[in-house]
């Protein structure tokens, strides 16, 4: 919601600002339809990767926190239209499955509007699950959902 291109810079900025997060690459960013139930209008979708030293945990902890401090997030309607979302997709080539975290995410592999971008910065990463790199499942990956490069 808002001035989507505006809150998705300063989302990379914030995510730059973490202590002991260095950003190392940063795809397009991509108009996209929204892949939901409930009717709002087009997301935009990037992705970005980071050297990290902390744990996994601590990382959704802080995305957390910009989603919530920086950008007001609410968790009123789920699936509906937000300022922020942000998601960890892959944390190498660790496999987590719990009540809090999953990784890699666990519909990645369903949403163009993730692989593109993803693509983008590392057509050579394998999912650790699927064992096939992104490039791959993007190129085996049905529908037609709309993902325009901005
Ligand atoms: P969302 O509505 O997409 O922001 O979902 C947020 C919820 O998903 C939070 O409660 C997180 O604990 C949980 N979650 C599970 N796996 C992940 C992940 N890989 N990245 C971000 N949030 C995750």
């Amino acid at each position: 919601m808002g001035d989507r291109e505006l809150n998705l810079l300063r989302a990379v900025a914030e995510i730059g600002r973490i202590p002991d997060v260095r950003i190392t690459a940063l795809s397009g960013f991509y108009d996209t339809e929204p892949v939901s139930p409930v009717p709002q209008d087009p997301f935009i979708n990037a992705v970005l990767r980071c050297e990290v030293s902390m744990r996994p945990y601590q990382l959704l902890d802080e995305l957390q926190r910009i989603e919530t401090e920086v950008f007001r997030r609410k968790r009123d309607v789920p699936q509906g239209p937000r300022t922020m979302d942000l998601d960890i997709l892959f944390f190498d080539d660790l496999v987590i499955s719990d009540i809090r975290l999953t990784i890699p995410h666990p519909r990645l592999h369903q949403r163009r509007f993730v692989l593109v971008p993803l693509c983008e910065i590392a057509p050579d990463l394998v999912h650790p699950l699927i064992c096939s790199s992104v490039k791959e499942i993007l190129e085996s990956l049905p529908g037609e959902e709309r993902v325009v490069r901005v």
